[in-house]
Parts: C-alpha cells; structure tokens; sequence
C-alpha cells in the first residue's frame, strides 16, 4: 500500500513525489451524490432523499466549479467523480465538461448502468482518463438480487463497449458478497470475453451514515469465506464456500491481537493517497478519502480548499498513526486490508484493529498454509 517502485523517468512519478515531498494536493475524488440507479443491498452510501436529508444537501454545479478552481489553484491535477452513481448527479453533463475544459484528468467511477444517450455523447467527446466500473454479477438473475435491476447487467455490458469504441480505458472490479458469490466464474469469463482484467473486491463494510439503509454486514462473505475464495481459482469457488465450513471452526484459537506492554515508538501507517490526495462527499465535507468519511470536521466549501487541505494535513500524522497492536503484530505482513481508513470504517476509530481484518488474515494464513504455502491466487488488492 505505501511501498511503490518510483520511476522517475516518468513524468507521472516526478509529479507524484514531488506533491509527497512537499504535502501538496494532487488528486481529488468528488463523490457528487449518494443517489444510485441501483440498490446494491452492500452499499455503503445510497440513501434515498428522506434518509440523506439530515446530512445535509448536495452541492450545485456551481459550487463544485468554485472547488475545482481552488482545487486547479492547490495543484490538483487528477479528479476521481463517484457516487452513489456520480452520472445520476443533476445536471452531471454540464459539470464533467467543464472540469474537462479545466484541464482535469479524470476518471469515472461508475456502475454504468443507466446513461442516457446525452451522458454518452459527453463522454465521447471526453473520454474519461480511465473509467472504474463494478460488477455485481455474471447473470440478470444475479444482478435482480444484487442491484434490484434485472436489466443491469445487459445495460453495463452495452455501456462497457461503448467506453471500449471510444477508446476509454476501462477497470473492472467485481465486488462479491454471498448473492453473487457463485458467479465468480461467469464474471471471470465475462471479463474475458470483453478482453479485460479485474480486480475481485471482497472487503464490505457497513453503511457510512446509519447501519441500518444497507444489508452490507449481512451479506458479506465471513472471514472464513473470504479466505477460502481469495485462494482458490474462480472456477472453484463452490468447493472453496464449501471448505470455509470448514475452516470457519479454526476461529476458536483466534485472539484479537493487542498492544505489547511496553511503550513502542510510534509508527506512520500510510499510504500515498494520505499524502497527496483527498475526498469532498457530496454534502460539501472532506476527508483524506472516501472511507474517512466522518473523521474530519471540515468543510471547504466554507473555510476553503486550501485551509481545509491544512486542516487535514495538520492532523495526518495523528490519523495516521500505526495501531501499537499492529506493530507487534506477527500477521502484518499478510495484512492486506489494513490501513488507517479501513481501520476507521470498521471499528470507528483509525487505530482500532478492526476483527474482521483480523479474522480473515488469521484464517488467510492457516487456509495458505494447508493449501502448500504458495501464493495467493486471488488475494484482493487494497481498494
Ligand atoms: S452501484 Fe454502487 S453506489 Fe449504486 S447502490 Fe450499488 S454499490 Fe451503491
Ligand atoms: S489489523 Fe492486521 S496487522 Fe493489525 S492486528 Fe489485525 S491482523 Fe495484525
């Protein structure tokens, strides 16, 4: 997560460390809206308009264009649009190509299941720098049970050509919860038939605002699930859901690591986002990024971008403060999940290890191990 392999012949890379060096922005995700065309029932954001109500509102165009030129005037050259859906924003259309006509570069985070020939015709006369799309399935049925839309899976295998006939880099990522799990292999070939990667995400957390407008905990793959499909192939995923059962009965030796009685030097835990890049939800709030959601009482569309920025920056070293536990924790080089967002979107607090983490790299190492130590197959990547 924090390690990276610098070239610096690469003018991406110069950019990149020098923003590090001097704790300058250089990317910003803007989730314009917690609206969604779907009700995926793991989502940690949708809400409808009663639900968000007491959050606040969303931002208008306007005010999002004054961002982005502080942001342009701050140093931000990368603009990451999410959601919810960040195309069912109001007026979505008019914004992207004006922060196109700023000289972002931009990528769309998106389930690209409901454009409209208006948002197509935008986007082919800017293509996005990269475009970020989740599946939630390999079949309609499975995307009825995940999403709510019987037709979404046709619409975002229409929508993911389209971007492919624009010549738009597409990133796949599939997110997997217990409805879907056994499409793993339909997924896998559905991406290969489209000629694309992708990336299989299995860590859910809960709904940012109330736990209870989403099923995220419920529907979730256990620890022992987790581990058991993050190490077999796609094609056999019944048999790895069938041994979890299995592997599920080792969590009576689990213990919850924890700190050592000594006093260690403290340790930074971050990665390079935490650095150089933040996020503005859609009530106007900012946070390092996405999953700091709450963390942060600061607003920039009152104080500012930059005092905001300063703000962020003032408390990073505290946020990003390594848990003592994880210090001294044996498993942490198998730790994949374990940064302080993460950690905050699970327990509430950056410097809680969350169980779950936990759990599933406990379970990781002992299924691992059993399976010939070699490496993980599937693992899923920091997201
Ligand atoms: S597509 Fe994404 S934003 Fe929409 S409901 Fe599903 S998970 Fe939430
Ligand atoms: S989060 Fe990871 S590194 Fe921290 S205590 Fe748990 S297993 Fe260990």
């Amino acid at each position: 997560m924090i390690e990276k392999q610098w070239d610096l012949s690469r003018i991406s890379d110069r950019i990149q460390l020098r923003a590090i060096q001097q704790r300058r922005p250089l990317s910003c995700t803007m989730e314009l809206t917690y609206r969604c065309n779907f009700h995926c029932r793991m989502c940690y954001v949708r809400m409808s308009d009663a639900q968000a109500k007491p959050y606040g509102r969303l931002r208008t165009v306007e005010e999002w264009l004054d961002m982005a030129r502080q942001m342009r005037e701050a140093g931000v050259l990368y603009l990451t649009l999410t959601g919810g859906e960040c195309t069912q924003y109001p007026r979505f259309t008019e914004l992207y190509e004006e922060l196109n006509q700023m000289g972002f570069l931009i990528t769309v985070m998106s389930n690209a299941g409901a454009y409209t020939e208006t948002i197509r015709e935008t986007f082919r006369r800017y293509p996005p720098r990269t475009v970020g799309i989740t599946l939630y399935g390999g079949s309609s049925e499975t995307y009825a049970a995940v999403t709510g839309d019987p037709k979404g899976l046709d619409k975002v295998l229409e929508n993911i050509r389209f971007f492919q006939s624009i010549g738009a880099p597409v990133g796949l990522n599939f997110t997997m919860i217990r409805q879907n799990v056994l499409d793993y292999p339909k997924v896998g070939r559905l991406c290969q038939e489209l000629g694309l990667s992708y990336t299989l995400i299995t860590d859910i957390t809960g709904h940012q605002r109330d736990l209870s407008f989403s099923d995220a905990l419920q529907s979730r793959l256990s620890p022992a699930e987790r581990a058991c499909v993050a190490c077999h192939p796609p094609e056999e995923v019944a048999l790895a859901m069938e041994n979890a059962k299995e592997l599920e009965k080792k969590l009576a030796h689990f213990r919850m690591p924890t700190a050592p009685e000594e006093a260690l030097e403290p340790e930074p835990d971050s990665c390079i986002g935490s650095h150089t890049g933040c996020a503005i939800y859609w009530n106007g709030e900012m946070g390092t990024c996405i999953s700091m959601n709450g963390r942060h009482n600061v607003n920039p569309f009152d104080i500012g971008f930059e005092a905001a920025w300063a703000q962020i920056k003032a408390e990073q070293d505290e946020t990003f403060r390594r848990p003592a536990a994880c210090q001294a924790c044996s498993m942490a080089p198998d730790c994949l999940h374990n940064c302080a967002a993460r950690r905050f979107e699970g327990t509430g607090s950056p410097h809680e290890p969350d169980p779950y983490t936990c759990q599933y790299t406990y379970l990781l190492r002992i299924y691992r191990a059993r399976q010939g130590g070699t490496e993980t197959p599937q693992a899923p990547s920091c997201v």
